[in-house]
Order: C-alpha cells, then structure tokens, then sequence
C-alpha cells in the first residue's frame, strides 16, 4: 500500500517511506502540565495517534514518543512575562478553597513539581479514558522534560561549539538564527520577514543583549526563577523548544525520525525553531522528514477561549458540563478524530450526538456479530475487500471521512458472515480504537452514571401501565426515562431502556 502524507515542509502530499523499512520514529509535542488538557490539545494529540494506530495496522513497528512539558516555561517566548507555573500556582490556590482541586492532590501550591505531578496525572488519566496509545506506553515514551535537562545542556554546548549558538554579555545562551541558512523554510517566517516585524516575538528590552532580533533563547541563567538548574552557564533554566529536540534525538535513537506532530500553532516558532536546533547540531539535511500539523479545533465555529466561554476541558465534556449530560469517552473520542486532521474540527453538540450514534451503530453490530458467532473471530488480513477499502482511505493522507465512509454503510447491514465481520470490525477498531473504550460503558449501562435511577425498573412500571391501558402513566414514565438520559424503545417483547452515550 502506498501511504501518502502532507508534508508540512514542503506545503504537498508525498510519498511515505520511513527511513528504516518496516520502521517508524514518530515525535507529538506533548502537553505543557499547568492545567488540565482541552479538547483542542486532544484533537492534536489524538490526530497524532490516529496516524500512528493506521500505521501498526499497516504494518509498520512504530516507535512514537510525546513529551511531558513540565518545566516551568515563561508565558512570553522570549522569556518575558511570567512563569506559567507561578500563574498555575495561584489558579490551584483558588482552586483548593473552591473544592475545585480536591484536599490531598498539592499540598504546596508553591511547589512547581508537585503542580506538575498532578496535571501529568490528569493528563495520562484523560489519555487513558480517551484511548491515546502513546499514554499506555508510559513511562517509556512519555518524556518528561524535567528529566532530561542534561541531554539539552548537551545539545546546547554542542551548538554553541559548532557557532550556532552564542552567550551573550549577560550571561543568556542563544541560537544565532543567521547561522542556520534553512530558518523559515517550514513556516515561510524568514529572516527578512521576522527583522520587518512580520514574526515580531522579541520585546525591545530583551534584545539588547542579542546579537540578531530573531535570535532565541536556549539557556536563561536566573537563580531566582522557581524552577532552576546548575548549568555551565549558570543556575537558570531551558528555553522551550531545546527540550523537544533534545528529547527527540536521546529518546528516538536517532538525529533524523520520521514524522514529527503537533497542532498548526506549533509551526511557529516552535517547530521553526526544533530544526534549527537539531540540525545546527547533526549537520543532517532533516529533523523529521516528514512534518503533520493538524488545524485547530473551534467550538460552535468560534475561536475556543476563556473570554468567550467556550473553552472547555476532555474532563468538562466527559463530565457533563457542556451538554448537560455525561458524554461516553467513546463518543468525545470519536467526535474529535472524525474530521480531517488538516481541516478546523467545528466541535457541536449537534456533531457530539451525531457521534453518539455512530458509536451506537458501530456497538450495536458489535453486539450482533458477537451473538451470531457465538464468540468465534475470523482470521481477517488487510486484504480483506472492506479492511482494504478502510486502510486504502487513510492512505491518502489519513482520510478520515473516506475510512468512515467505508465502515459506515458496511455496520448498517446485518452480518452475513458474523466470525468474519468481528475480524474485520477488530482491524477497523485497531486504528479507531473506539469499540475497546465503547465496550466499558455501553453494555453494562453507563459507567459515567451516578444517580441511582433504575431504568430496568422503569420500564416494568411502564409495560404494567400499558397493559392496564393506563396511557398517561405510561408516558409520565416514558418521560421519565428519557429525562434520566435513556432512550426508549417499546417493542413486541416490552419496553427497553439504553442509556445515551452524550
Ligand atoms: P500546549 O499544551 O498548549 O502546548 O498544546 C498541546 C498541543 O495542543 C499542541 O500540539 C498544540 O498545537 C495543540 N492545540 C492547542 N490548541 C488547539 C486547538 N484549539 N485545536 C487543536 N490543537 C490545539
Ligand atoms: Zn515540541
């Protein structure tokens, strides 16, 4: 199968074929952890593992490792602004005395490190509800910046040998962008552009030790900063993006990987900057050769933001607060792969029930394969015509709405071979990785669900008013299991009750 990708570095659709046959190093710029990730984080990191699973299914051994932002970065590029971990301490100060943060997780607001354990937690717990491999894998693929600050002090001293990097009159390390003749060719941002203004991230204070505008930051020597560490150049504390290239290289095993991810925000500077990094210090043409950014989620076709009200958490949907109701963990992931990575995923709720029941469909001929074959799964290979068709999809630049479009119409039938469509439905479910997260909820009612509402019940009560002709009884309870989040059904063997997904 021939796999084609958008290469962000080249702005087309080539060819894939990762260095080392049968091999692929992948990187994802992970979370930054000084609060819980949203869904437009998740959209990312999701699109990152959608293209990873496809890739297992393909054939491939993939290798694919996220970073753990934990070290405690400034809120302005430069190194301006304030610590993102001094902004997270006072929001968990607040939180505690709301209940919002529950007694017991940071006992010391203050304490950067223990700020970072909990939103690490929150996150791999969210990645794990929401089925993002690379997060099962911890701790061996998640890298946490923390840990590897000698691996960037290493790259930092082997920049500054090979003259791509400078200490300036005050003692700060920076990458001299001049040195590197490739800078902007991933996000057009070239020197010229970024000294007229255009890429304008440098604040006039701050140059003055500089030898270039456009030069950034690898090393702030700052004894007074709340996360510090002893370097040749000084107590102080990395810059932002010397963590990933660092990490990259010492934890892929190699200068060059395959295809490195992030959201489309993440061009620049940020990735901008990683290869100026790794290749200033390898001497290799590529970082990754191949670069896939996805495009941001908007809430409602609006901006996600906090001054707008729509900036909402995985945990905030999962939990009810944006529709009212749980949403199965099924359904926000399906929700959020569903659209092409390289266009804006518009989140509604109208498409978060549309989901709701596609996940439905995909559970219930499930459940029915399951039943006819009696437990029995075929051996199918992906060669089998609608596994090829699903995979010959996501070949064209992971093609989400195409794979679907496949699958979709096939789950509206029943089965004729039920041994044969549950190894399919198993290959299908390799790269969705819906039917695993599905399975924990929907058959045992919803595990999301607290109330002590008996459905089961319900729906006694509701025949028994049937039967005796009682019809304003039976809808009063009809409404009543609908309003406790079921669908209902009446049938010729009695009423059933399903709890609804979102
Ligand atoms: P951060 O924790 O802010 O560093 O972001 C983690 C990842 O989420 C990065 O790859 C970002 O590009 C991505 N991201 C942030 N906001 C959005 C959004 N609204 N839609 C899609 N991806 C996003
Ligand atoms: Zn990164």
């Amino acid at each position: 199968m021939k796999i084609r990708l958008y290469n962000s570095l080249n702005n087309r659709v080539e060819d894939f074929e990762p260095i080392n046959p049968g091999k692929v190093l992948m990187y994802s710029c992970g979370p930054t952890v000084y609060d819980f990730a949203h869904i437009g984080n998740f959209r990312s990191f999701l699109g990152a593992d959608l293209l990873r699973r496809f890739l297992e299914v393909a054939g491939y051994d993939v290798i694919h490792g996220m970073n753990i932002t934990d070290v405690g970065h400034m809120t302005e590029d430069d190194g301006s602004g304030e610590d993102k971990m001094v902004v997270a301490a006072k929001r968990i100060k607040e939180d505690k005395k709301s209940g919002k943060v529950p007694e017991g997780s940071v006992d010391n607001p203050d304490d950067p490190y223990q700020i970072a354990k909990y939103y690490t937690q929150a996150f791999l717990d969210d990645s794990t509800t929401l089925g993002l491999k690379v997060a099962h894998e911890y701790p061996e693929r998640m890298f946490h910046a923390t840990e590897h600050i000698q691996e960037m002090q290493e790259l930092i001293q082997k920049l500054i040998d090979r003259n791509h990097a400078y200490v300036s009159d005050d003692g700060v390390v920076y990458f001299h962008v001049e040195s590197f003749n490739r800078y902007g060719n991933l996000s057009g941002n070239t020197i010229d552009q970024l000294r007229s203004g255009q890429g304008g991230r440098v604040s006039e204070e701050d140059q003055a030790s500089k030898r270039a505008p456009e030069d950034f930051l690898l090393w702030k020597p700052d004894p007074s900063h709340i996360m510090k560490w002893d370097s040749p150049w000084g107590e102080g504390y990395p810059g932002w993006h010397i963590e990933c290239s660092a990490m990259a290289r010492t934890r892929l095993g190699s200068d060059v990987i395959d295809i490195h991810t992030g959201g489309e925000d993440l061009i620049f500077p940020h990735h901008e900057c990683e290869i100026a990094q790794s290749c200033g210090a390898s001497g290799e043409e590529h970082f990754a050769r191949f670069w896939v950014h996805t495009r941001f989620l908007l809430v409602e076709g609006k901006k996600m933001s906090k001054s707008e009200g729509n900036f909402y958490t995985a945990r905030d949907v999962l939990e009810g607060r944006v529709t009212g109701r749980p949403v199965h963990p099924a359904v926000l992931r399906y929700e959020l792969i569903k659209t092409h990575y390289r266009s804006n995923l518009n989140f509604t709720v109208k498409g978060l029930g549309d989901s709701a029941q596609a996940v439905t469909k995909l559970t219930d001929f499930l459940n029915k394969a399951n039943e006819a074959s009696k437990g029995q799964v075929g051996e199918v290979g992906n060669d089998h015509p609608i596994v090829s068709q699903f995979l010959e999809a996501l070949a064209d630049d992971v093609n989400i709405s195409a794979a679907l479009a496949v699958v979709l119409p096939w789950i509206s039938k029943s089965p004729e071979d039920p041994a044969e469509a549950l190894g399919v439905l198993h290959k299908i479910d390799g790269v969705l990785g819906i039917l695993g997260l599905a399975e924990k909820g929907v058959q045992q009612g919803d595990s999301s669900d607290s109330s002590d509402f008996d459905a089961e019940a319900a729906c006694r009560e509701l025949d028994q008013a049937r039967a005796d002709k009682d019809y304003d009884r039976a809808d009063a309870l009809r409404q009543q299991i609908i309003d406790a989040g079921y669908d209902v059904q009446t049938g010729k063997d009695g009423t059933t009750a399903k709890k609804k997904l979102a």
